[in-house]
């Protein structure tokens, strides 16, 4: 950069001051009397209501990812306002805001952290041909992943890996891995005039059109500042961070959860990875003996990553169609059975329970997303997998593009992982953890009072039973929608023929072929 003139730092993800290369450069490059204007765009579609949606926020996001946001940018302004700056909040089509905000401002240089989502990867194109005719030098740097995935592609001849193992192998130690990576400003340079735009304070959900919501508040408040907190609370535990094993945890643990939590911060960038990936190293120099990938957490972090990856090379990785890494299975479109899973009410307590949890928290430990995504795929309901990745999608507020298709395509056997024939119960996995069922009588309260040998199959318990527990099924609480045992069954039998199919005819599936299934 030429050291003059005014920069414009765009936040999207990386709602952080600590390792934020981008905005550390927006900073540097600044010199010579001008600007850093830090901005945010508010995009309507993504955050207002929509009365049509089947719970409280807007068509694209659950209320909870919503507030999240909100709070992490009312944590962001703060922490820029203690550095002499402030966060510019503006309302519009991001592209078209942004794009105004260049003109006016007289913007030399813009800054923002690179993304791999095609939502992004297409804004990013429509700013930077703008940019680039404007004359706006232009710095987007990888950070919000460990590595860049363009550069581990290219390693592998230009394909993805598609293996855990083989990503590993590709990506090796990441390139920054011992250089300091918390910057600390001793203040950042001052916004200049902002002439005609409309600059918002960070709205509230009610100043968003948010009324009357009354929702148990999730465990997670948004921010840099909260999701620091907790890494560090996480990596003070020496000896957990040394023996964590990821399939080892209780997914029915609520109060204490058994893995770190942190991945709504991740999602939005408040926490770094590559700062988390330099404290479990850190943890491990100490501690010789601990665990490794995949298991391990650091392992954890890699998985992030692996998805990240193969989502970027694979044209058309959020769909069956048209995916090449993805087995064209029929699946059926029925809204009936969608519509009970995501409502919880499929009759099972434990499927229940999970999807309560994402309603209320907008997050469930990893081995309670397995079990109800392979119960709405290869499991029970045989529902197409991409319909359960929406309602995730949705509702989580870790929601990841890349992330949440490559595991609902792990669970459903479509990629990854293809042993269908092993399926959770949805009535043992879980009594295996918590056999009184503490998780599901906080989480559907109608089964409080249910004896605990009742508690995963109510429909089994004796009328009289039903009846001191205050709870009658298929009137208080609905009876099973399907028998898993038949269900399970005929969907491994699916599943079998689908396999034969895609065998026999290379990958190369019509839709016409996967009729003949149906
Ligand atoms: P920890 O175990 O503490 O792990 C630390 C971090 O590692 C996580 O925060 C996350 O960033 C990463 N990580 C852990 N497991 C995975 C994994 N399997 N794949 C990729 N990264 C991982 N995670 C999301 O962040 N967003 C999603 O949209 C998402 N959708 C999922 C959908 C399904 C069907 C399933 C089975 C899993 C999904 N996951 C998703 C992965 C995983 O369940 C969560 O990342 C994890 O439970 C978050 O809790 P934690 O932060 O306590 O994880």
């Amino acid at each position: 950069f030429s050291g003059s003139g005014n920069a414009l730092m765009w936040f999207r993800k990386g709602l952080r001051i600590h390792d934020n290369p981008a905005l550390e450069c927006a900073s540097r490059g600044v010199t010579g009397g001008g600007f850093l204007y830090p901005v945010f765009v508010i995009d309507p579609h993504y955050m207002e209501p929509d009365p049509r949606a089947s719970s409280p926020g807007s068509s694209r996001a659950g209320l909870n990812r919503i507030r999240f946001l909100l709070e992490s940018l009312k944590d962001l302004d703060l922490s820029l306002r203690k550095l002499g700056s402030r966060l510019l909040v503006m309302k519009g089509e991001p592209g078209e805001v942004l794009i105004n905000c260049l003109k006016q401002w007289k913007v030399e240089k813009l800054c923002f952290e690179y993304d791999t989502d095609p939502y992004y990867q297409q804004l990013d194109m429509r700013v930077k041909d703008y940019a680039s005719a404007a004359r706006i030098e232009v710095f987007s740097p990888v950070s919000h992943t460990l590595f860049n995935p363009a550069d581990i592609i290219q390693k592998n001849g230009g394909r993805p890996p598609v293996s855990y193992q083989s990503f590993l192998k590709l990506a090796g130690e990441p390139s920054w891995a011992s250089s300091p990576l918390m910057t600390i400003f001793p203040s950042l340079p001052s916004v200049g005039d902002v002439g005609s735009s409309q600059i918002v304070e960070v709205p509230t959900l009610e100043e968003l059109g948010y009324v009357d919501i009354e929702m148990e508040l999730p465990p997670f408040r948004g921010g840099e500042s909260e999701g620091l907190k907790r890494l560090r609370e996480a990596i003070s535990n020496e000896k957990w961070v040394a023996t964590f094993e990821k399939p080892k945890g209780d997914p029915s643990a609520f109060l204490r959860p058994a893995t770190t939590t942190l991945s709504p911060y991740l999602k939005f960038g408040c926490v770094s990875s590559r700062y988390f990936y330099q404290c479990i190293q850190d943890v491990y120099t100490r501690n010789k003996k601990h665990t490794s990938p995949p298991v391990s957490l650091l392992g954890q972090l890699l998985w992030r990553d692996f998805f990240y990856t193969v989502a970027f090379g694979t044209p058309n990785f959020d769909q069956m169609r048209g995916n090449k890494i993805c087995k064209q299975i029929p699946w059926n479109d029925n809204d009936e059975l969608l519509t009970a899973w995501r409502e919880a009410k499929t009759g099972y307590p434990w499927i229940d329970a999970i999807m309560t949890q994402l309603h209320k928290w907008g997050w469930m430990h990893h081995l309670a997303r397995h079990c109800v995504a392979c119960f709405l795929t290869r499991g029970d309901l045989f529902v197409h997998w991409e319909k359960g990745r929406d309602v995730f999608e949705r509702l989580l507020i870790d929601s990841d593009w890349a992330i949440n298709s490559g595991n609902w395509m792990w669970l459903s056997c479509s990629s990854f992982f293809y042993q269908y024939n092993r399926i959770y119960s949805p009535i043992s996995f879980g009594k295996k953890y918590d056999p009184n069922g503490n998780y599901i009588r906080h989480f559907l309260p109608i089964l409080k009072d249910m004896p605990k040998e009742y508690i995963y199959e109510p429909w089994t318990a004796p009328l009289s039973v039903q009846t001191k527990a205050k709870c009658i099924i298929g009137k208080d609480y609905p009876k099973p929608m399907v028998s898993h045992d038949s269900a399970s069954k005929d969907c491994k039998q699916k599943l079998a023929a689908a396999y034969e199919l895609n065998k026999k005819l290379n990958g190369v599936v019509s839709e016409e072929d996967l009729k003949v299934l149906q």
